[in-house]
Order: structure tokens, then C-alpha cells, then sequence
């Protein structure tokens, strides 16, 4: 032990779920943990926050079943049960337009094995450009991959990395079972559990502490300046500290911290774009709405929704719970204007929702807490879990993780790193963290699965007429 690092303890920054999975995970290599966390609740962007008197999420979160270190960690927690199968995804084209054709649909298959035959693993692009460099595709065809992806991410895909994309739909069709979703809140049916059980295991969590100042001495973190609502401190690091908070906010630590960070300086060139949750709570049922998450196709602000109302207790009318994939379109206008704008949107969809049905209404554009997606060639800015400093770890959905390996399997797979990497630090002599890797395919299964497609391509796409 050098030093500066004079004690065992580890102090983990930001209590969003990479944040929660490293102190679970510390505490049960027998380490002292104590958990820091800027907002007066858990769960960052998994959590929920009250709003009006009501718990409201910050967006619809789902489960898929390659999310293998999620699915472990909920069932080590005990809360494999909060979660419960969907059978199916739907999807609503807009009332009047006509079904997509068979032949555009065998086009969006053939496009997908095409982007699972790439080799990426030295070169990227944007989604975009594979897309675009598809001559067999048609234009209804492009659309329909650009939504799919729009809808369950934030981003555009002129800047969405074509390898992430390709990683995450590799893992999804080696897994592909049952999407899982919360039975109810994320915050009774996750966070708060999840909190307990830290607590109970040791965890020391204290809230509204804001990590506003670092300084370095050497190859050590030196010290933290923490706010509180009510005082500012600077005390000196006499352990590890697990940094698990967003990269604009590391950032925002300054150049000496993220100079020490792997690559130097990489993290200040990730960006994120923010996803927006826009909650309608109906004062009746919407008749003939399915119960199970909804994809609206060709929606120009890329809705998704669930009716909550039909899937968790306590509703006895329709709840939408809308995440909207280009709210950045609405940050120009005020709120009472953008839900408008999103409800003529909906309405387009779901012709029985009048706006009299509307009884309450939380928007959350996210605009402050946006949403990481990897952009094409983002994994060399990436930050690693080992930093130059021996004594910083890092956590969270932007750190470098295999290809398509984000969002909630991203942080808590980096939580799972960050302890592992303490753990090698103090616990030399434990076991190593379990972390599973993301199933994936290789390119070469993928190309003999294209070459036996080609002939129904071919004939696809004959029938669906050339792209212009
Ligand atoms: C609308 C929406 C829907 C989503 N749907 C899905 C989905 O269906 N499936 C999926 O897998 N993912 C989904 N995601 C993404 C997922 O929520 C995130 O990838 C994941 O929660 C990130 O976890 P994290 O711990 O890395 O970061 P965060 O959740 O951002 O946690 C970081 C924490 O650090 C705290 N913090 C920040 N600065 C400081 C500081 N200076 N000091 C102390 N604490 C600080 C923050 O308050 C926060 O609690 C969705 C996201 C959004 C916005």
C-alpha cells in the first residue's frame, strides 16, 4: 500500500445504478463502502423522482434478456421477481397509413444480417453510412432500421456508431427471450429495495453530497470537496474512490482529472443526447390499446410507450408512459407547447385520445441529464475503470465497454469493473468479480446466414422497387 492510501475504505461518487452495483459489490469483498450521491434519492437515471405528488420515473426502462449482469444482480438482490416477461412488441403506423409490405420487411431482415456480417473490430462508421451504402435498400426499408434504433436510443443515426449497433443486436439475437419490465415504479420496485440491501450489507449512503472539486497529488487522488445543502468541505483521500458519474460531469472535475484518466482528456469528446419521458394520465381507458410496449412507426419525434395503466397496480385508466427519442426538436419551446405538439403526435396514432381525456401531465425533457450513446469511433475516447491515479476507479455507462455493451448492462457491467479493480487493488488474494461478457456473433456466421438470404433479397427487392 503506497502512502496516501492509508485505509481500506472506498468511497463510491454518484449513486446511479453503476455507482450501486460497485458499493454491492465492494461491501461483499468485505470492504468499508460508503456511497455518495448529489440527489436526495438513488438510481440516477433508473430511479424516480416525485413530481407533482406522484412517482414518476425518469423514463420507461426494459429488461432484454442479454442483459446478463443485470439479470444476475437483480437475482443476488432478491428482485429477480420485480421484473415480469413481455410476450411482444407492437407496433402502431399512423391511423390511415397502410401495413408495411412483406417484401420491405424481408428488405429491414436482410439489412440487419448485413450489419451483423461487418467486421468492426478495427474500424467503425456511422450508422448512417452502413445504411446508406446499402443499394438494396429501399427507403421505407432505412426508415424503418433508423426508427427502430431512434426509438430505443437518443440518438440520430448520422451519429450513432454502426459497431455499437451491431453489438447490441449480436447479443439480442444470441439471447434473444423474453424483454423483461418493472411491475411498477422503478423506485418501490428497484432503487429502494436495492438501497436496503446496501444498507444492510454495510453500505454507509448519504444523499444530497455533491462532489464539486478534486485535487491530485502525483499518482494519487489527494482530495474531495463535497457541498451538502448545508456546508462545503475538502477532506484529504485516505483510500479508493469509484468516480460513477456521468462524463460531462466528470468533465466538469477539470484537466487535471481528466488527464489522468485512460486515454488522457478522451472523456471531454463523448457526447450524449437527452431522451425525454412524457407521462398522460387519461381520466377513462383508451379502448383496443395493447397492454405491452408500443413502437409508433415513422413517428417524427420517435415515440415509444407503454400504458402503465394496464401493467402496474393501482390505475384504473390509462396511463401512457411515452419516451420520446427527438425531444432535442421541442427544447426551443416552452413546456405547456411541446407536450401540445407531442399529443397531436399521439393523437395521429391513437385517433380515440382527445385532449379532454388528459387529466394530468408530467413532461421530463432531460434536457440537463442526457443519455449516452456511443457515436461512431467513440470507443477510443472512452475512459477505462483503471485510471494513472492508483487510487481512482472509474464507473458508468460511458466507459469503454465491448460493443454494444450500454445503457443499465453498461453501468452495471462498469460497476462490476470498478470493484474488480479495487479488488485487485486491496483484496488481491479474493476471487475475482464475476462479469459475463455480452453474447455476441461472428461476422463470418452472420455472411453465410447473408449469402443464403441473397436469392429472397434479390426477389424482395425486385418487388419493392428501387430506391431512388
Ligand atoms: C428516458 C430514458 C429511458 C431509458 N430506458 C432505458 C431502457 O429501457 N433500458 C436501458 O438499458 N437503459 C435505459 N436508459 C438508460 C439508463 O437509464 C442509463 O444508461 C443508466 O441508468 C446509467 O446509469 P449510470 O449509473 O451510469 O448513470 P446515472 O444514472 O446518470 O447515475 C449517475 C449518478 O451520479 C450522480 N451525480 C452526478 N454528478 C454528481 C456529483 N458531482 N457528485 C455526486 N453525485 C453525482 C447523479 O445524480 C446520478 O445519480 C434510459 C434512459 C433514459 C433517460
Amino acid at each position: 500500500m503506497n502512502e496516501h492510501v492509508t485505509t481500506d475504505e472506498v468511497t463510491v461518487i454518484g449513486g446511479g445504478l453503476a455507482g450501486m452495483t460497485a458499493a454491492w459489490e465492494l461491501a461483499r469483498l468485505g470492504l468499508p463502502v460508503r456511497l455518495l450521491e448529489a440527489a436526495p434519492d438513488l438510481g440516477g437515471k433508473t430511479g424516480s423522482r416525485r413530481i407533482d405528488g406522484r412517482t414518476e420515473d425518469f423514463g420507461v426502462h426494459i429488461f432484454p434478456s442479454f442483459y446478463r449482469n443485470t439479470h444476475r444482480l437483480l437475482a443476488d438482490l432478491g428482485l429477480g421477481g420485480s421484473l415480469r416477461p413481455t410476450t411482444k412488441f407492437h407496433q402502431l403506423r399512423p391511423s390511415g397509413t397502410a401495413k408495411a409490405r412483406s417484401a420491405e420487411g424481408l428488405l429491414f431482415l436482410y439489412g440487419v444480417v448485413d450489419l451483423l456480417a461487418q467486421d468492426y473490430r478495427n474500424r467503425d462508421q456511422s450508422l448512417y453510412e452502413f445504411l446508406n451504402s446499402r443499394r438494396y435498400l429501399t427507403e421505407a426499408a432505412v426508415a424503418d432500421i433508423e426508427h427502430f434504433f431512434l426509438a430505443s436510443t437518443a440518438s440520430e443515426i448520422r451519429a450513432a456508431s454502426a459497431a455499437e449497433f451491431r453489438g447490441s443486436i449480436a447479443a439480442f439475437v444470441r439471447r434473444p427471450g423474453r424483454v423483461r419490465m418493472p411491475r411498477g415504479d422503478l423506485q418501490h420496485w428497484l432503487i429502494d429495495p436495492f438501497r436496503r440491501r446496501l444498507e444492510a450489507r454495510g453500505v454507509k449512503v448519504h444523499t444530497e453530497h455533491r462532489l464539486t472539486a478534486v485535487t491530485t497529488a502525483g499518482r494519487h487522488l489527494d482530495s474531495l470537496t463535497l457541498s451538502t445543502p448545508v456546508h462545503t468541505t475538502t477532506e484529504p483521500v485516505t483510500g479508493h474512490v469509484v468516480l460513477a458519474v456521468p462524463h460531462d460531469r466528470v468533465t466538469a472535475l477539470g484537466p487535471e482529472l481528466t488527464g489522468a484518466l485512460r486515454p488522457a482528456h478522451g472523456v471531454r469528446e463523448l457526447n450524449s443526447r437527452p431522451l425525454g419521458a412524457l407521462h398522460l394520465y387519461l381520466r377513462r381507458r383508451l379502448p383496443g390499446l395493447p397492454a405491452e410496449h408500443v413502437r409508433l412507426v415513422d413517428s417524427p419525434h420517435a415515440i415509444t410507450l407503454l400504458d402503465i395503466g394496464q401493467n402496474w397496480t393501482g390505475h384504473r385508466s390509462t396511463v401512457l408512459n411515452c419516451v420520446v427519442g427527438r425531444v432535442e426538436r421541442l427544447a426551443h419551446l416552452p413546456e405547456e407547447e411541446a407536450v401540445a405538439v407531442l399529443v397531436d403526435e399521439l393523437r395521429g396514432y391513437l385517433p380515440g385520445l382527445d385532449p379532454e381525456d388528459i387529466e394530468h401531465v408530467c413532461f421530463q425533457p432531460h434536457l440537463e441529464a442526457p443519455y449516452f450513446t456511443p457515436g461512431p469511433g467513440a470507443d477510443r475516447h472512452r475512459p477505462h475503470t483503471a485510471t494513472a491515479l492508483t487510487n481512482l476507479h472509474l464507473a458508468g455507462d460511458h466507459t469503454a465497454s465491448p460493443p454494444g455493451m450500454t445503457a443499465m448492462e453498461g453501468a452495471v457491467a462498469s460497476g462490476l469493473r470498478a470493484a474488480e479493480s479495487v479488488r485487485r487493488a486491496l483484496r488481491p488474494q479474493l476471487p475475482p468479480v464475476r462479469i459475463d461478457d455480452l453474447p455476441t456473433v461472428s461476422p463470418g456466421a452472420a455472411r453465410l446466414v447473408r449469402t443464403a438470404l441473397a436469392p429472397l433479397m434479390a426477389l424482395a427487392r425486385t418487388r419493392a422497387g428501387r430506391r431512388p
